[in-house]
């Protein structure tokens, strides 16, 4: 009887053993599914990522839910774009969270702005006068690959910092991301290569990255202010620039209206090209790769159609 007790323990203490998970995944909420795409590449089968904004949303006016706050409350990392992007929508959700561990300043709070590239940065004093939503500089830094890479890095050391066991796999996850990404960067850049100094007028100031990377010359845009819906005397303004200086292409981010761009379009002869600025803003740019090889080939399809110089 002693034997057959101490057999069920042993086989109990066997069965418990293994019902002992490894160690759960990491849980990473990111602000933008382009940071959730390159947490995903940098975190692999350790971390398990959800974004709250989607591709398709304005990533400064994010409609906040009640379900954010509850997969804040769960998180142990969360990772922001930073530079004011999500100032309209995110503090509260993350004060509502009651997780001290996301809050600013903690160790689960990565803002992934901080070893970026960042363009337009303010030369007088910072401010958000007149509704202007870039006091900080350029939120939308992402949208140059070489920013990607650099926030790939920013993520392995704060996931190394979070779970230092896993340290060795998240460097070679992140080195394999940008070596990665340097390759269908050169592929992309020799596409964009036969059309440097294109010029452009894009809706939002989201492209000023992603035109410094590839060589676009941006002239003006729909928005008379970053945030600032168009008036008539600036829609007139850009008509005649266009008109003047014969350019053919509107960048629109597909979660802006399209009237105004679309009457800029017929009265300057340019084609409105609805371009995604964000991992998910259309199905195809369905990661931080795909994003960029949906929006390099939109852009060269549309020079190549409209002869524009
Ligand atoms: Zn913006």
């Amino acid at each position: 009887m002693k034997t057959l007790i101490r057999a069920a323990i042993a086989a109990l203490g066997a069965v418990l053993l293994s019902a002992v998970p490894a160690r759960a995944q990491l849980n990473v909420v990111t602000t933008t599914p382009d940071l959730g795409s390159i947490a995903q590449e940098v975190g692999g089968d350790k971390v398990k990522v959800t974004s709250l904004a989607k591709g398709y949303q304005d990533p400064h006016f994010v409609e906040a839910k009640p379900s954010f706050v509850l997969l804040l409350n769960k998180a142990e990392l969360l990772v922001a774009i930073g530079r004011d992007l999500e100032i309209a929508w995110l503090p509260p959700l993350v004060t509502q969270s009651r997780n001290a561990k996301i809050q600013p300043g903690a160790n689960g709070y990565l803002d992934a702005s901080q070893n970026v590239k960042i363009l337009d940065l303010p030369t007088g004093a910072i401010t958000r006068a007149m509704g202007d939503v870039h006091p900080s500089g350029n939120p939308h830094y992402w949208l140059d690959p070489e920013n990607g890479g650099r926030i790939a890095r920013s993520i392995e050391g704060k996931l190394s910092q979070l779970d230092p066991a896993n340290a060795a796999y998240y460097k070679g996850r992140a080195a394999d991301f940008e070596r990665r990404l340097a390759e269908a960067q050169k592929r992309w850049k020799a596409m964009m290569a036969p059309y440097k100094g294109v010029k452009v007028i894009t809706y939002h100031r989201s492209w000023t990255n992603f035109a410094d990377a590839f060589g676009l010359d941006v002239i003006g845009f729909v928005e008379p202010k970053p945030g600032i819906p168009p008036t008539p005397q600036h829609t007139l303004d850009v008509i005649n620039a266009m008109k003047a200086q014969n350019i053919k292409i509107i960048m629109v981010e597909p979660y802006f209206d399209t009237k105004t761009p679309n009457s800029i379009a017929s009265k300057s002869g340019a084609k409105v090209l609805i371009m995604p600025p964000s991992v998910g803003g259309v199905p195809e740019a369905a990661d931080f790769f795909k994003l960029f090889d949906y929006d390099v080939n939109l852009l060269v399809e549309a020079i190549k159609s409209t002869g524009a110089k």
